[in-house]
């Protein structure tokens, strides 16, 4: 059976703390899928197609990494794509609360499906999409804190 894990997430836009999270997590599933959620009632930054674009160079090198957007609820997609896994990122222990309770429920409504979380790397741990929002809508440069030779263009 083929082992395929969903990333989901906004990636408003992708940093290198989801980059690092993916990146590791390729040796270990034959797929990884990174799922763009949408969420109707939240302001974004990027329109989806630059979002997926971001991500699509950062991975233009890994064969592995696909990238998709969703509606609706995530176990509900990863039904429909066959995931094995879902795959998370920990930082800090307010996220590893924060995603207990949700691969809890997540177990309940998909009891197929494992949540597997990967523990950031030390020095991107204080990284996120909104601090790099933050960043650029005050006019600083962001650069260091998202993949290599990202265009940031809005
Ligand atoms: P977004 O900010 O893109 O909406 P989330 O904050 O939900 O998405 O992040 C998607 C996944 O990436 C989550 O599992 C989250 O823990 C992980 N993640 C986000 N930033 C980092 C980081 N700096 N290091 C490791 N994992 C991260």
């Amino acid at each position: 059976m083929k082992r395929i894990a969903v990333f989901p997430g906004s990636f408003d836009p992708i940093t290198k703390g989801h980059e690092d999270i993916i990146l590791r997590a390729v040796p270990l599933f034959d797929e990884i899928v990174v799922a763009i959620g949408t969420n109707s009632s939240k302001k974004y930054m990027y329109t989806l197609e630059r979002r997926l674009e971001m991500i699509r160079f950062t991975f233009r090198n890994e064969p592995k990494v696909k990238v998709d957007t969703y509606l609706g609820m995530t176990v509900d997609y990863c039904r429909e794509v066959g995931a094995t896994h879902l795959l998370r990122g920990l930082r800090t222990s307010a996220d590893f609360e924060f995603e207990r309770s949700i691969a809890h429920i997540n177990q309940t409504l998909y009891p197929d499906l494992d949540t597997v979380f990967l523990l950031s790397l030390q020095e991107y741990s204080a990284i996120n999409s909104t601090i790099v929002r933050d960043i650029l809508i005050n006019g600083g440069d962001a650069t260091r804190f998202v993949p290599e030779g990202l265009d940031l263009t809005v």
